[in-house]
């Protein structure tokens, strides 16, 4: 595998230099449970010098740069970018296990926020404020200065291209600490990055194991702003070290995501999203689909057709292209399986098909149950894998109450023909992104995301970015 890369996957990037490792974990191949590369194993004297070389970036060059070249440097990352989709697919469906198809949407997503974060880069302005006479206010949109981007290891790809993306246009200095488990697309950027004009420390990478990696980076006095993706558990124990700081954080944590299917909605339309919003990249997906709300009087009909796309579910190692591929890990496979041991109770209704799927990879049948109670682990927990649930309704009121009864509130979609009650939903969903008759607009780089509850705080995406990766200055001047 390192033969193919164009890069040694065992250094990391700080400051202008490659780093050689002193310590090495290895990164496995979920498709088959073999021995893909050799990575740094950073440590907290790594993620120092890191913050150092961020801060020597802002006092440096980087820190001089203007916003039109800023984004001009993006704009031609994002370009470079394009130009190695295919490799950076096969390393991305190699690492992280996901058809490669899924994996090659990332990388040209990647390119795509690069583009529009270049684009956007010289677009912030801060504004003039009437005021008492004599005083002239204005206001400037400033970096925070070093931010700290903690990766889960699901969307490697989309969500570096979204928080680094955003937080170097707006001039800040990047630390980046990819997920133990796939970091070779990070390291790959990097390289891309640094190819397109991308200064010294502007952007750092250390790979590394989160407890000691990760947790360095979010306690770290000399950052300014971290971005994290991942867990609730995780996300919980980011926020107390930056509160330690009394640092901002944004925090994208997951979610367990309704479609709400109302008895005068196209079925025909829906049913190819209600069932991918639930088995794109295994279910490993913070904005998965998991809980399907349908109302009583076509139940019986999608549950029918929901199961019959789940058993034409093919199920097998990433390069194979199915529909879906192994979970990261082992350790991955063995949560979501304590979730399907817990189900004894539930009428399972289908299951997808594995397709040449070796017994040493993550695999997991895409598994469909039906008549879930809404207090049932099932349908209360991110499982994050292949496993939905379909809950009956009877009325809008009664939807709304189950749509909002969990602890999250990432994304929701409500299919109906009724632009009245469109409305009203699209209101009441206690939710960060709603979706009318479609779900997730196809990723959407240019459109704000993020959750409310256990989903975390904070906006990334779309413009909103800008403002979470930068601080407002006021400035009034007295001149009578
Ligand atoms: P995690 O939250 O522990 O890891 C995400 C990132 O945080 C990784 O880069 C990891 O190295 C880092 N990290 C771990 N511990 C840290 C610490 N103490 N301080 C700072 N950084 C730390 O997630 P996981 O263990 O990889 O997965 C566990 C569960 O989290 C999954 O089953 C899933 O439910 C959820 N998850 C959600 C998302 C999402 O996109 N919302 C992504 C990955 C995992």
């Amino acid at each position: 595998m390192t033969d193919a890369l164009w890069f040694d996957p065992s250094h990391c990037l700080i400051g202008a230099d490659w780093i050689p490792p002193k310590e090495t974990l290895t990164l496995i191949n979920p498709s088959d449970g073999s021995d893909l590369a050799q990575i740094t194993k950073g440590c907290a004297v790594d993620i120092d010098a890191a913050v150092t070389a961020a801060h020597n970036a802002l006092n440096g060059a980087w820190g001089r740069m203007s916003a039109v070249e800023r984004g001009r440097i993006l704009t031609e990352i994002g370009r470079k970018v394009l130009e190695r989709v295919d490799e950076l697919a096969m390393i991305e469906a190699l690492d992280v296990g996901k058809p490669l198809t899924q994996a090659r949407a990332d990388a040209v997503a990647l390119a795509r926020y690069m583009e529009f974060y270049g684009g956007a880069a010289d677009k912030i302005m801060g504004e003039t404020i009437p005021y008492l006479e004599g005083y002239t206010v204005y206001t400037l949109r400033e970096p925070h200065g070093v931010t700290g981007h903690i990766v889960p290891w699901n969307y490697p790809m989309q969500i570096i291209g979204r928080s680094v993306g955003a937080a170097l246009a707006m001039g800040n200095a990047c630390v980046l600490k990819p997920a133990e488990e796939a970091c070779l697309t990070a390291l790959g950027f990097a390289h891309i990055a640094r190819e397109a004009g991308l200064p010294d420390g502007a952007l750092n990478v250390v790979p590394g194991l989160g407890a000691e990696a990760g947790a360095a980076l979010a306690a770290h006095p000399g950052v300014h702003h971290i971005s994290f993706t991942g867990s609730v558990r995780t996300g919980a124990l980011v926020q107390q070290a930056a509160g330690t700081n009394v640092v901002p954080v944004t925090l994208e944590l997951g979610g367990k995501s309704p479609q709400l299917v109302f008895e005068d909605a196209d079925l025909d339309a829906a049913l190819p999203f209600l069932v991918n919003a639930g088995i794109q990249n295994a279910g490993q997906t913070c904005s998965a689909s998991s809980r399907i709300l349908v109302q009583r009087s076509v139940y019986k009909d999608v549950c029918d057709c929901m199961a019959a796309a789940y058993s034409e579910l093919t199920v097998g190692p990433a390069m194979a292209d199915l529909r879906v591929g192994p979970l990261i890990s082992n350790r991955q496979k063995q949560i979501v399986q304590g979730y399907l041991e817990k189900r004894a109770d539930l009428t399972q209704i289908a299951t997808g098909k594995l397709q040449n799927a070796p017994d040493s990879g993550a695999y997991v049948l895409p598994t469909l149950f039906a008549d879930v109670p809404t207090d049932h682990s099932l349908a209360r927990d991110e499982i994050f894998g292949p496993v939905q649930v379909i809950i009956p309704f009877d009325t809008e009121e009664q939807a709304l109450t189950i749509a909002n009864s969990t602890d999250y509130g990432l994304v929701a979609s409500i299919w109906t023909r009724d632009g009245a009650r469109q409305m009203r939903l699209a209101r009441r969903l206690r939710s960060g992104q709603v979706f009318i008759n479609n779900y997730g607009a196809g990723g959407g780089v240019e459109l704000p995301f993020g959750g409310v509850g256990k989903s975390g705080h904070g906006r990334e995406k779309g413009f909103e970015a800008l403002y979470g990766f930068s601080t407002l200055k006021t400035v009034a001047a007295l001149h009578g």
